[in-house]
């Protein structure tokens, strides 16, 4: 461990204020007469880590009072190798900051307030290095205890700007994580007042000397784990590689089919003859399998894509034969996730010295309708623009299958198993840029190469929807067995959502309700400049700027549906998402009340208004025409409850003029993104919801069940400025 004088020295070099201070050994304290008083005892060496716990840390001394201290401190056995005197700072509020490593990201800030918060209620905000001004600023915002920074009941804040400029000295670009050999370094704590900030106690350790759990324990186990490393004997590749052909390969191989037992060889063999694709088996013996031609070797199959499902003591000798072939996956499992990672090795080598690209270990494959790639069976969906990159290749197939049928159309989907060669974050930067491609998902249990992740999602251009896997220490033990991979703190995946702007999703319902937001609403601009009705009669927003986190209007969303309890409710889940529901302005409530709404209840958002079998079906239509021209909601959620129009109906009709009323809504408003929820569709007659969803598809309406998953895809919206 580096002592706290030189801990402090590295931070005054950095621009850092700490007190005035001078080192005592063999108690000569005749240099402490240059010190302002008050003054702070306090002694070092390698048996003192916690000051205050050893009794090695006296506030409040005058010049005099410092050698008796001293001698106080070393009668009661305190092990001090000398003494640090330093000037007091007068008090202000306490803030911890903090560089740990973690195991996936590497250089992680950590600020949060000091003292009981830190210890007792946890309140520390991450950011992943480098860190933005912007990214400063929120992580101090998003701590409970903010107030206290900001001025509170009368009593004044502090100078936010100087604690910003603190976090961007250590974590910032070119700040001290990039110079420090970075085991652990934490200043703890630093004093904030009206005028600036003082560093008072710093502790460094360098790699390989951390300490167990850190001062705090906030951050669980730091250090040690470095990230992935490359094996050595394995030459770097050259980058960047085109994925085009790996989505759309001129012909597949597959190799492991069996022609006696059938296996996941013949069953993808099955896959693919049903998608069409131009397919060659590959047999040591067999002329043919499964009635597909088969050559005896990988590298007689004039392809650029195979497929292996041999086991996977064998693979490395497969994919030795790959030579020239643009990309193998291997489907086998029992590599690294089975504690071989030796194998795994062995397996990423014979990739590079065959020059081709490894998909997996244990990975299902890819799906592309418009290249005939799948590794589903029940045939091709519909090409589309949604994209997904997954470490699980169960779960991709049932994003594929559930999202298909609720209407998501996939340009390239590819799951990545052990992602021991081609990794999540290089895939992610050529579906960013590719034509075909609005919007990603991605589900991880394990960042892999965590840096380039955090670059190749702080530069994606389109809107990303993260399902992370083995955030709760119930899940990580889950995933461990399932991809083998080391996974990080779960508040960093919060972190990396928000200093990249992507949306950090908890359920494989949301990955795929917010896609079809993406999907539905992406290219809509929500602009109200080019909305066709009048001028808004909104003034300029007079707090934008930096302090909005999401850059959405605070008109955020207007809610319109039957009256009752559900739409107290969707208030509520509403406000969890984030998405104010700004009030209705008030020149459209006399137009309001011609429609006849109001008699019965308030006017106000959400705003009630009958939906139902018997209530007139452009109702709604109108009232959201009317609404608009006064105010530009970006978005408008309609919901309705499927179940009224069968208790008080038999028909399935007044619900599809409804579908109709709200699709021609959406027509006219094409600067609103207009949602629709089905409250209650299990009432409806089988195939009913899947009509009222194609209506409302053709003009670009998402339909979502529940007002909580419409929320916060909602929310997300809004996030990506798709408005
Ligand atoms: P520990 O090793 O126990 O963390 P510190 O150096 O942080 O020891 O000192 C304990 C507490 O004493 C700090 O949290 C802070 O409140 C106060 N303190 C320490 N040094 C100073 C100083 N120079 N000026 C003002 N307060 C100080
Ligand atoms: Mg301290």
């Amino acid at each position: 461990m580096v002592a706290e004088h030189e801990a402090k020295e590295l931070l005054r070099e950095a621009g850092v204020p700490v007190p005035r201070g001078v080192v005592v050994r063999d108690m000569d304290f005749a240099p402490v007469a240059e010190l302002r008083e008050p003054l702070v005892l306090k002694a070092y060496g390698p048996e003192i880590v916690h000051k205050s716990e050893a009794g090695a840390v006296t506030l409040g001394l005058s010049r005099a009072d410092v050698p008796i201290e001293a001698t106080r401190m070393l009668a009661s056995g305190v092990a001090a190798e000398g003494f640090l005197v330093e000037e007091q700072a007068p008090g202000g509020v306490e803030l911890i900051v903090g560089l740990v490593r973690d195991p996936g990201f590497g250089p992680v800030l950590l600020a949060g307030l000091g003292g009981v918060w830190t210890e007792t209620l946890r309140d520390t905000a991450l950011g992943l290095c480098p860190i933005s001004e912007g990214d400063a600023r929120r992580m101090l915002g998003s701590l409970r205890g903010s107030p206290v920074l900001y001025g509170l009941r009368g009593r004044p804040g502090v100078d936010v700007d100087a604690v910003v400029k603190l976090l961007m000295t250590v974590g910032g670009p070119g700040g001290l994580w990039e110079r420090l050999e970075l085991g652990e370094f934490e200043i703890n704590p630093v004093i904030a007042t009206g005028s600036g900030v003082v560093a008072v106690d710093a502790r460094y350790l360098p790699v390989g000397h951390a300490s167990h759990g850190g001062q705090d324990g906030v951050l669980g186990e730091p250090a040690d784990l470095g990230p992935h490393s490359e094996p050595a004997n394995i030459p770097p590749r050259s980058e960047p590689t085109d994925f085009g052909p790996l989505f759309e390969p001129r012909a597949v191989a597959v190799v492991g089919a069996s022609t006696t037992r059938p296996n996941f060889g013949n069953m993808f063999l099955e896959f693919y003859k049903a998608a069409g694709i131009p397919l060659v088996a590959v047999h040591p013996e067999a002329r043919e399998v499964g009635g597909v031609p088969a050559v005896p070797s990988l590298a007689e199959a004039d392809v650029d894509y195979a497929l292996v499902a041999v086991p996977a003591e064998r693979c490395a000798q497969v994919v030795r034969e790959a030579s020239g072939l643009p990309y193998v996956q291997v489907m086998s499992g029992g590599f690294g996730e089975a504690g071989r990672p030796e194998l795994e090795q062995e397996l990423v080598a014979a990739a590079r010295a065959a020059g081709t690209r490894l998909l997996g270990p244990n990975c299902m494959g890819v799906y592309c309708p418009r290249g005939r790639q799948t590794f589903v069976g029940g045939g091709l969906g519909p090409a589309g623009t949604v994209a997904l990159i997954s470490q699980s290749g169960g779960l991709a197939g049932e994003v594929i299958k559930v999202g298909e049928r609720r209407g998501l159309a996939f340009s390239r989907v590819v799951t990545v198993g052990n992602a021991a060669d081609v990794t999540p974050a290089e895939l992610l930067r050529w579906l960013s840029a590719d034509s075909e491609t609005r919007a990603v998902g991605l589900y991880l249990e394990d960042p892999r190469d965590g840096r380039a992740l955090y670059e190749a999602l702080a530069a994606a251009p389109v809107p990303v929807v993260l399902l992370v896997g083995g955030r709760s220490a119930q899940g990580q033990r889950a995933a461990a067995s399932h991809t083998g991979g080391l996974v990080s703190d779960g508040r960093i995946w919060q972190a990396l959502a928000d200093q990249t702007g992507a949306t950090l999703v908890t359920s494989q319902d949301d990955l795929i309700g917010v896609l079809a937001f993406f999907q539905a609403h992406g290219a809509r601009s929500a602009d109200p400049a080019s909305q066709a009705a009048g001028p808004p009669s909104r003034t300029a927003d007079p707090d934008g700027g930096e302090g909005s986190q999401s850059g959405e209007s605070r008109d955020g969303a207007l809610v319109i549906g039957p009256s009752g309890g559900a739409s107290v409710l969707a208030a509520d889940a509403f406000d969890r998402a984030g998405v104010p529901l700004g009030p209705l302005p008030d020149s459209v409530l006399g137009e309001l009340r011609g429609l006849g709404l109001g008699a019965g209840s308030s006017l106000a958002n959400p705003l009630e208004v009958p939906v139902g079998p018997r209530s007139g079906p452009d109702l709604v239509r109108r009232a959201v025409e009317a609404i608009v021209r006064h105010r530009p909601y970006p978005d408008v959620v309609a919901h309705v409850n499927v179940q009224s129009f069968f208790t008080y109906g038999t028909r399935a009709e007044p619900l599809f003029e409804y579908a109709r009323a709200l699709a021609a809504a959406q027509d006219a408003l094409p600067g609103t993104r207009v949602t629709l929820v089905t409250r209650n569709g299990e009432c409806a007659p089988p195939g009913v919801e899947d009509e009222v969803r194609a209506i409302v598809a053709a003009a670009g309406i998402p339909v979502y069940r529940t007002m909580e998953a419409a929320a916060v895809a909602v929310a997300a919206g809004g996030r990506n400025g798709t408005a």
